[in-house]
């Protein structure tokens, strides 16, 4: 069935759900995507008529410029069903300007924010059924733009593709990760695209990653590329340390990722009167905390775990391990607090939740 719907949006059903094939009790992360997706595209200096259509592979030339030049950019967020079958939506604005401060950075032209939300929201009301209730199950969403123009030069596209596509994620138990500081390797750097969420930012960092994981590192926290010296985030995550009970965390730069999780535990620290600092950490501060016992938890912060405990950490051959509290610890109470508003279990005082 094709219909226009009254805000332009092409919708095209798929003709038979998938969902009864999928084993919702059994999800990897990221396999398993809905029904449909969006999808609009760029060309002659303009974002072109979105549609809506069946989830399917699609054609695009070898010779598309995302392949050979790495233009493409994309964001991540959730959306969470309540008791009363309402689809909520977590801070999306933040992932619409993101994805355009993102867009800038690699010479993408910006998505218009109208074609963005009624996208959004036409395409979770299409796979509403897709959105399991329940505190921690979701749908994660994966909006991107890459450049499609089949022409090997190294310079900006004239054609892109925007699009949207979901996949169903479980309330899942995430045990406590063991993470290396980084001394040789960068993620960012000066100038670069570190606060972008650009594609290649991830690709970088599979390698010093899989190094990591062969000595027992589940992930890397990144330091500052010219001195190693200074804690910035982690490869998916911000990163939060407790010192005794104040919360320090590293500000902003070229090279961090402007974390929408982060920005809510900074502004709940705040409304619970917990000191939290927004400064530099160098490595040496927080491994004389871990010997004087000051250090009480690390945890990080992002939309995909919500909040990530680390039970040890490494620097320069030797380990620190972090004694998981058993109880008060800030990473269980953001993670509590966090989840609460996600799901319309709680008050909402700074209006972060956004109705389907
Ligand atoms: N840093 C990086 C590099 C990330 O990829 C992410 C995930 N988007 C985060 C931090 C956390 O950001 P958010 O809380 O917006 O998911």
């Amino acid at each position: 069935m094709t219909e226009d719907t009254p805000n332009e949006i092409v919708v095209v059903k798929s003709e038979q759900s998938k969902i009864n094939s999928v084993d919702f009790s059994n999800l990897i992360f990221g396999r398993v995507f809905t029904d449909h997706m969006f999808i609009c595209d760029f060309k002659d200096g303009k974002w072109q008529t979105p549609q809506i259509i069946p989830y399917q592979a699609m054609t695009i030339e070898p010779s598309a410029r995302v392949f050979h030049y790495g233009q493409a950019v994309f964001e991540g967020m959730k959306a969470y069903k309540d008791e009363n079958d309402d689809i909520f939506l977590f801070r999306p604005d933040q992932n619409f300007k993101r994805i355009n401060t993102s867009a800038a950075r690699l010479a993408i032209p910006e998505f218009p924010e109208s074609y963005f939300f009624d996208g959004l929201q036409t395409l979770l009301k299409l796979d509403k059924d897709w959105i399991k209730p329940g505190v921690g199950n979701s749908l994660y969403v994966r909006p991107f733009v890459i450049a499609t123009e089949p022409a090997i030069s190294a310079s900006p596209a004239n054609q892109y593709r925007f699009m949207i596509i979901c996949s169903p994620a479980k309330a899942y138990y995430n045990e406590p990760v063991r993470v290396l500081f980084a001394e040789k390797f960068s993620r960012s750097a000066d100038g670069g695209v570190g606060f972008a969420k650009a594609a290649g930012n991830y690709a970088a960092q599979f390698y010093p990653t899989s190094l990591a994981q062969k000595k027992g590192f589940q992930q890397i926290i990144w330091t500052d590329a010219s001195t190693h010296q200074y804690l910035e985030e982690a490869g998916t995550m911000n990163i939060f340390f407790r010192i005794n009970d104040k919360l320090v965390t590293a500000p902003n730069n070229d090279r961090i990722l402007d974390g929408v999780t982060r920005k809510s535990v900074i502004q709940l620290a705040e409304d619970l009167n917990i000191d939290c600092e927004v400064r530099r950490v160098s490595v040496e501060e927080i491994k004389s905390a871990a010997k004087d016992g000051s250090l009480k938890e690390i945890f990080g912060a992002g939309t995909a775990a919500v909040i990530s405990p680390v039970s040890a950490f490494e620097h320069g051959g030797d380990v620190f391990e972090i004694e998981q509290m058993e109880k008060d610890s800030y990473a269980s109470l953001f993670k509590e607090k966090l989840l609460q508003i996600q799901h319309n279990l709680s008050e909402d005082p700074h209006h972060w939740r956004y109705k389907v």
